[in-house]
């Protein structure tokens, strides 16, 4: 069983109670949810390895229109499956390779930043990722 870091981004928030829906229909457990808004330093610290990138402004400044719902997630392969279910990056693509998908579903496809939700690529980062939104929590 693994933990992974998922991500409601501002402009599906609004859309949570779906979004949670399909999580637990999916089959992970939610360990934990937090509703926060992150701050342009939280933001810019998140999102660290994209400083420089021509999109990091307009992705700091997406991700601190309003709140985002952290979740940590816990299941079979749950880094990877819970990327299976947000689809491609971009929801333009989602949409037609993965139409199912989270991203497809929430995102917006006239945006290449409002794809709706995240999750951590890999067992570093989710480790990374879940310290950072939920810096209180030891877990074993
Ligand atoms: P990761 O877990 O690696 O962050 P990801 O699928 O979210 O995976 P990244 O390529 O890492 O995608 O990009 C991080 C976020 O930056 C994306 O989820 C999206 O919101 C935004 N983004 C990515 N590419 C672009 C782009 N070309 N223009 C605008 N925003 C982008």
């Amino acid at each position: 069983v693994q933990r992974t870091l998922a991500l409601i981004k501002p402009d599906a928030v609004n859309r949570a109670a779906e979004i949670e829906k399909v999580i637990t229909e999916e089959g992970f457990t939610i360990v934990e949810r937090r509703q926060v808004t992150l701050s342009q330093a939280d933001a810019e610290t998140f999102y660290a390895e994209h400083k420089g990138k021509p999109f990091f402004e307009t992705l700091i400044e997406y991700m601190t229109s309003g709140d985002v719902i952290a979740f940590i997630l816990s299941g079979d392969d749950a880094v990877a499956r819970w990327r299976q279910v947000l689809g491609p990056t971009k929801v333009s693509v989602a949409r037609q390779e993965a139409p199912s998908s989270l991203r497809a579903r929430f995102g917006d496809p006239g945006n290449d930043s409002k794809n709706g939700t995240h999750g951590s690529d890999s067992l570093t980062s989710a480790q990374r990722e879940i310290k950072f939104f939920f810096p209180d929590l030891t877990l074993e």
